[in-house]
């Protein structure tokens, strides 16, 4: 028999939020088992439901979307989003440098695919959001990762960027807010990482997908308004902040020097007009969901249930013995820390399996966010109190009675 193999080119792609540790789950549900799915940040299944008034008009509406749009998106759509980052600070921009795609993760892909040749380095956080790596990858170059310091509230290491900057290095990724660990970023370290992508003339990947999902005292600064001499490109979309993750609605923003990047635009333009064009239905959404109630904030300030979420869960998960956490100040996750001399890990899937299989609770495990060590998992909040306090409380009686 003849084999029909993958493709080489994904040799070293990994994604494993969606892995072996998944395919586990969907065979459990298949036998009728209920499954509690703390691995994805998918708000609606947890009653997270997008506001009405955006509903409404794209029903309304969607007899205007039954032909291919232009590639970049409809003009609706992005000008809502240019006047957004104009009024955050963005300057020198205009219509042709915001791009719609079908969520922000097609944009990644159509991005690193443009800009990497064979070899060609990027910096990307550690721990990522791991779709960076594997697109990186993906694309023929070679994810570099820099690391983020736990200690220092899960920063980027400076001094670690500087060390990793090589002749092959095109670009460097920032994720702030950050996933998997609700690290937001202050302005000294953002400058600081604008300044090096500056000298080194790298473009800068702002996935800034979190943006309006911010706790506390946390303050959002896009990176698009301090590069001015190199390419900037800022992601963002509607499946967070406005719960539509299922309309596969995201958009790019180029800013900066766009003058030296002139062959690469006309290489991303290229891409997306292989597509065609973004779902348009999904466009539709996305003008009422920035000029309508931003009701992301009843959700997150002290009285919403967000903010609640994320009390009760970094609250229960750090009175287990062995466990810390930074308290994540914006996104949808908590990022803790296993203590390896209460807890001597092997290998930190096969834990994330066995507590599914004890516990029917699907989590994932840090190693999946390109971490080296093994003794962090990611957990997402969005489960009502309830839920998520029974969810804890079976995490805790699992790590207490497993033979490691
Ligand atoms: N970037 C980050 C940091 C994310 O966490 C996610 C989804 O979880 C995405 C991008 C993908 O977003 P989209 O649904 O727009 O493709």
């Amino acid at each position: 028999m003849k084999l029909i193999n993958k493709s080489q080119k994904l040799d070293d792609v990994c994604y494993d939020i969606r892995g072996p540790v998944l395919q586990s789950a969907l065979a459990l549900e298949s036998q009728g088992e209920a499954i509690l799915k703390l691995n994805i940040g998918n708000p609606a299944p947890f009653g997270f439901e997008a506001p009405d008034s955006i509903l409404d008009y794209v029903a309304k509406h969607l007899h205007d979307a039954e032909g291919y749009s232009h590639s970049k998106g409809i003009i609706q759509a992005r000008s809502a989003i240019l006047s957004q980052a104009m009024n955050q600070g963005f300057d020198n921009i205009n219509l042709e440098d915001i791009l719609l795609g079908n969520g922000v993760s097609e944009l990644i892909v159509s991005t690193t695919q443009a800009l990497l040749n064979n070899g060609d380095e990027i910096l990307v956080p550690s721990p990522d959001y791991p779709l960076w790596t594997a697109a990186a990858n993906l694309a023929g170059g070679k994810a570099v990762h820099y690391l983020c310091d736990e200690a220092q509230d899960w920063a980027p290491d400076i001094e670690d960027i500087k060390s990793k900057i090589t002749t092959k290095t095109k670009a460097i990724v920032i994720i702030n807010p950050n996933n998997p660990t609700g690290a937001v970023y202050p302005i000294e370290i953002l400058q600081q990482i604008a300044d090096l992508a500056e000298k080194h003339a790298l473009v800068v990947f702002a996935d800034e997908i979190y943006d309006k999902i911010l706790y506390d005292d946390a303050q959002h600064i896009p990176m698009g308004t301090l590069i001015k001499n190199t390419l900037c490109i800022t992601f963002n979309g509607l499946s967070k902040a406005y719960r539509l993750a299922g309309f596969r609605a995201g958009w790019a923003i180029l800013s900066g020097n766009k003058t030296s990047a002139k062959s690469y635009i006309e290489g991303i333009n290229m891409l997306l007009s292989m597509r065609l064009c973004a779902n348009v239905p999904a466009q539709l959404a996305i003008e009422p969901a920035l000029t309508g109630k931003q009701c992301i904030d009843d959700l997150r300030l002290p009285q919403g249930r967000l903010h609640a979420q994320r009390e009760i869960g970094y609250s229960l998960l750090t009175q287990i013995e062995g466990i810390s956490c930074v308290k994540p100040k914006g996104g949808i996750y908590l990022f803790p820390k296993l203590d390896l001399k209460r807890y001597p890990i092997k290998n930190d899937e096969q834990l994330i399996h066995d507590l599914l299989m004890q516990e029917k609770i699907l989590l994932v495990q840090g190693s999946a966010f390109n971490l080296s060590d093994h003794q962090h998992f990611r957990l997402v909040f969005l489960p009502e109190k309830s839920q998520l306090m029974h969810a804890i409380s079976k995490l805790a009686h699992f790590l207490h009675n497993y033979t490691f």
